[in-house]
């Protein structure tokens, strides 16, 4: 049985410096961690919210990962993969009616080996529900169950190690994506004095939200900045797909509709907008999973 730690190339992740004029001319830094680097498929920060519930299936020596999520879930294949990688079987519960034709994420996890269960919309909002999840259990039992995205305190505390991969003591912010909030908190953990983590949601509801730890746990602070979710969850209306087209022929480097695509153009827009302080020195995660990229048509992306 492989290592948790050797079924991805950690050696590839690096910190790429952005040149973006409007970010020179603010006086900012920019710099983008790549972890979309490590893998094609178990890609970003999937693997870090997963690595501790890995270790704890290894070290349970159960046989199965099961998991939840929809028909172009970055999460999903990429516990399918895990598994395949680890020896071990993968069950996924999918939201939504199952579909004539599978969507090629969901072909891909099932040529991996992950048998697939399709719950409609409100049968799939039951499977946060501990009455539903002990139940789940009685029926596989030699599963370790993953909540969706890979959330949980295992996934927090997989997300935080993604700071012992660089020198985030460089940066005065870090900015990422926010889905479930996993990776938000796990980095908010990982701060020191003075920094700032900023959390872009890729959909809509964060209003409210609070971070797992309390604001005296923790050195640095979170910062949400929203208003760029462009409708909700994998919206991504023409103008979104044009930034993302302009930043690769900018930069180099790719990015998704669901959640780096959102989080490139809110950056570049909150800088624009002088809401960065001047001398900022800014770290990007690149959270990886280019998974959502795959329902568009084939010309409407130039990577
Ligand atoms: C899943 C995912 C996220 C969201 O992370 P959360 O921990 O759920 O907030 C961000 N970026 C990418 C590329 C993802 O696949």
């Amino acid at each position: 049985m492989q290592r948790t730690e050797d079924i991805v190339e950690l050696n590839a992740i690096t910190a790429e410096a952005v040149v973006l004029p409007v970010a020179t001319n603010a006086g900012i830094c920019l710099d983008v961690m790549r972890l979309d680097k490590i893998d094609a498929v178990i890609s970003g920060n999937k693997w870090f919210k997963l690595r501790y519930y890995l270790n704890e299936v290894i070290s349970l020596r159960r046989k199965t990962l099961l998991s939840f999520g929809g028909a172009y879930s970055n999460h999903i294949v990429a516990v399918a993969a895990a598994a395949s990688r680890l020896g071990l079987a993968s069950v996924g519960y999918i939201r939504g009616e199952k579909p004539a034709a599978l969507s090629p994420t969901l072909r891909d996890a099932e040529e991996m080996g992950m048998l697939l269960h399709f719950l409609n919309r409100k049968e799939f909002q039951r499977t946060e529900d501990a009455a539903f999840l002990k139940e789940l259990a009685k029926h596989h039992q030699d599963a370790c169950i993953i909540p969706a995205g890979g959330a949980g305190p295992a996934g927090i505390r997989g997300a935080a190690s993604i700071a012992q991969y660089i020198d985030m003591q460089k940066y005065t912010h870090v900015c990422c994506a926010m889905g479930t909030g996993t990776m938000a908190n796990g980095l908010l953990s990982a701060t020191s004095q003075g920094q700032k983590i900023c959390a872009f949601p890729v959909l809509k509801g964060f209003e409210n939200w609070q971070p797992a730890a309390t604001a005296s746990d923790v050195p640095g602070t979170l910062q949400i900045i929203s208003g760029f979710e462009f409708g909700g969850y994998a919206k991504h209306p023409d103008r979104l797909l044009q930034f993302m087209n302009e930043w690769y022929t900018n930069t180099g480097i790719p990015s998704d509709f669901v959640y780096t695509g959102k989080l490139f153009y809110g950056i570049t827009e909150t800088i624009k907008a002088g809401r960065f302080p001047g001398g900022s020195r800014i770290l990007a995660i690149h959270s990886g999973g280019l998974q959502g990229n795959r329902s568009l048509g084939k010309d409407q992306l130039i990577f």
